[in-house]
């Protein structure tokens, strides 16, 4: 039996779990084929504080978010790779209904840390951050190829490879909830466009979002995104998509002209509680899962890594939010 823990899939969850190790010196082997269905290849990393047509803080924000900072700068600084960056967020009503929200909710105690200053037809955000996380991706994969931990191929079966280590850590995203051992686990799914955009002019530190979102990455350049199909598990792009976000992009840029460089899709995967999940399969001790990260990746990774770590390390327990075990207990009063 080989000592090393081995993780399935290198999107974010699986990206941040190995850096976690590489940082507490437990060894392990990553393997995942490449990213051509990775949900983190499609996302453009925003992590906003205030979310949803009713305006609602994201859930335990003030706690997740400098640790995610602390996380992404780390990783950063080690792949010489600038990929965290705070933004403010210049939010338009899209309609009556948000506007009202607003008014009712702008000045609470939930929403005023991060409510920065309104205008004719919305408020500005003050508190997100992008993360970069197609350059977190590829500069930790070329880091860990020529360390010797990284193989490029899928794992067929991850109960099987359990018994070949010291644990499997299921990182694999939307293909993991096709794996048997995790069948109690209620998974949900949403499929999601974006576009990568040709424009100029933005300003780099300023999200635009009104509906939709558009987020400057790069000189000259910005992610436009996201559409949001429940039920939906086809991760290719889809052209009706792309339609509507140039449509969209359209609205939120006004007369400033850009082009469409590249369409990405992927499929977020959810759960009922709009939890993440992470932990050890309650009957299969070397089976593990981290993933269940909707559309919070970058903001939730690294508090699930984190969470593996002190596991690993400490034997510390899974917050019990997010833990696994909390599906088996309602499979088994259902
Ligand atoms: C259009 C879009 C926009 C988004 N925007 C944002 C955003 O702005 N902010 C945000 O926080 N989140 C966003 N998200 C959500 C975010 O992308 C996901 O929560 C996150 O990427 C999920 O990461 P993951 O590592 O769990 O899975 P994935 O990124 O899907 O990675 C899974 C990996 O596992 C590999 N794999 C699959 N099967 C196997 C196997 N058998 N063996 C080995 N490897 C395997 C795949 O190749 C893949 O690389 C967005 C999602 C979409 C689709």
């Amino acid at each position: 039996m080989r000592a090393e823990i081995l993780i399935a899939g290198q999107g974010v969850a699986g990206t941040l779990l190995g850096w976690e190790l590489e940082q507490a010196g437990v060894p392990f082997l990553i393997r995942d084929p490449g990213h051509e269905t990775a949900a983190t290849a499609a996302s453009a990393g925003i992590i906003n504080p205030v979310t949803g047509r009713r305006l609602v803080k994201t859930w335990r924000f003030d706690e997740l978010h400098p640790m995610a900072a602390a996380m992404w700068r780390e990783l950063g600084g080690a792949l010489g790779e600038r990929l965290w960056r705070e933004m403010r967020v210049r939010r338009e009503f899209a309609d009556e209904e948000e506007r009202e929200a607003w008014k009712r909710k702008a000045a609470t105690a939930e929403l005023s840390p991060y409510a920065g200053a309104p205008f004719d037809d919305g408020f500005w955000i003050v508190g997100a951050a992008r993360v970069d996380l197609a350059a977190a991706l590829a500069a930790a994969r070329r880091r860990w190829r020529m360390q010797g931990r990284l193989r490029e191929d899928g794992v067929p079966d991850l109960a099987a490879a359990a018994e070949r280590h010291r644990m499997v850590i299921d990182c694999t995203g939307a293909a993991g909830a096709s794996h048997a051992a995790f069948d109690f686990v209620p998974w949900e799914f949403s499929k999601g466009d974006a576009l990568e955009i040709g424009v100029e002019g933005l300003d780099p530190d300023v999200i635009l979002n009104r509906r939709l979102w558009v987020a400057p990455a790069g000189e000259g350049g910005a992610l436009a995104g996201a559409t949001n199909e429940p039920g939906i598990t086809d991760p290719r792009p889809d052209p009706a998509a792309r339609e509507r976000l140039i449509a969209g992009t359209r609205a939120i840029l006004g007369a400033r002209e850009f082009t469409v460089r590249v369409h990405r899709s992927g499929v977020r995967v959810t759960l009922p509680d709009r939890r993440p999940v992470a932990g050890p399969h309650p009957t299969i001790p070397k089976l593990g899962i981290c993933g269940g990260l909707g559309a919070r990746g970058a903001l939730w990774a690294p508090w699930l890594a984190r969470q593996w770590r002190d596991h690993l390390v400490a034997g510390r327990p899974f917050d019990p939010k997010v833990s696994v075990a909390r599906f088996l207990a309602a499979s088994a009063t259902a």
